[in-house]
């Protein structure tokens, strides 16, 4: 089963609630205070939606908020000049898993035209909002749902190509129907982008000719999707889904991992750049002892990078990682 949000330490939760006293709501916010941190958030971003004005379309452009800023990236790319979009998860040096809902998040998206989120307990927090901000006239896009994925399913579906092109087609749908005077713009970006997954399409084709079949393995199932597009045979899956939950893999799933690079049984292992603790560390470091190519993948988009970039530089990592290997 694939489970994505972790619950954490609460002590940055709860700091937030010293910004919000000059709401006057005050009271609303101590009375909770002994219920959880948890709670005392969802209610605080629920006081900050009532109590904040809704943001306005700035300039006449339709205000997208993404959780994701893969999606905001492309919704940027669709919706050209007519958008504002502001991406909430556009951080790769910190680890998504954590991520805590701010009060600014909050106004955000009760302010939004266009929600954009990943859904199957990615973001979890995202739903919380919106619920939490009714509102009759917004738009949302949950990618997975779109997809046809189901919780338990592995979260990371942006790694799928397949998966980004039908998102695309339907942000550019919701533009039109948002704004129909500039439909005409918004197909021939969706065709731009379309023809810019091109690359990567023949990128993934002709690595899979090499790479079909070649024994891999990861520290967190992040590029799991690109693994199956690429038709590699991946191991430790078990142990990929307990460190991804935050749980500890059992002591088999452990030495099985270490079996597989101290006997090579694995031509390269991927892990998390985003995330870092003893477990996962440790396996790198087994793995280059074995001189095993190790390869970082990210789960946030880097600064300064296009979706498509993005994909090919982690493609063409992987290509140089296993040059010279046949499965
Ligand atoms: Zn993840």
């Amino acid at each position: 089963m694939y489970h994505h949000a972790r619950i954490t330490g609460s002590s940055r939760q709860c700091s937030t609630l010293g910004i919000q006293t000059r709401h006057t709501t005050l009271r609303l916010t101590t009375k909770t205070w002994q219920k959880g941190c948890m709670k005392r958030l969802l209610i605080l971003a629920i006081v900050c939606i009532l109590t904040s004005p809704v943001l306005a379309a700035t300039e006449g452009r339709l205000n997208i908020v993404a959780a994701e800023n893969f999606y905001g990236d492309v919704a940027r790319q669709i919706g050209g000049p007519q958008v504002e979009v502001a991406s909430i998860l556009n951080n790769p040096a910190m680890d998504p898993h954590l991520f805590e809902v701010s009060p600014s998040v909050a106004r955000a998206v009760s302010g939004a035209q266009i929600v954009i989120y990943n859904g199957i307990d990615y973001d979890p927090w995202m739903p919380k909002l919106l619920a939490a901000a009714r509102n009759t006239h917004r738009r949302t896009i949950d990618v997975a749902g779109l997809a046809g994925k189901r919780r338990g399913d592995n979260p990371h579906i942006w790694y799928d190509t397949n998966t980004m092109i039908a998102f695309a087609k339907a942000l550019a749908q919701t533009l039109a129907s948002a704004d129909p005077a500039h439909q005409a713009d918004y197909q021939q970006r969706l065709a731009r982008f379309e023809r810019s997954m091109q690359p990567i399409e023949t990128k993934i084709s002709t690595l899979r000719g090499r790479l079909d079949g070649t024994p891999v393995t990861a520290t967190e199932p992040v590029f799991g999707y690109m693994f199956d597009a690429l038709g590699m045979q991946v191991r430790n899956r078990s142990f990929q889904l307990a460190v991804m939950n935050g749980t500890e893999p059992g002591a088999a799933e452990v030495a099985a991992f270490e079996n597989d690079l101290k006997t090579h049984r694995v031509r390269l292992l991927v892990y998390n750049g985003q995330t870092s603790d003893p477990l996962t560390d440790r396996m790198r470091r087994l793995a280059m002892e074995s001189r095993i190519p190790v390869l970082a993948v990210t789960e946030t988009e880097p600064p300064g990078r296009t979706y498509q970039a993005w994909m090919m530089s982690e493609l063409d990592a992987v290509n140089q990682a296993l040059r010279g290997s046949h499965p």
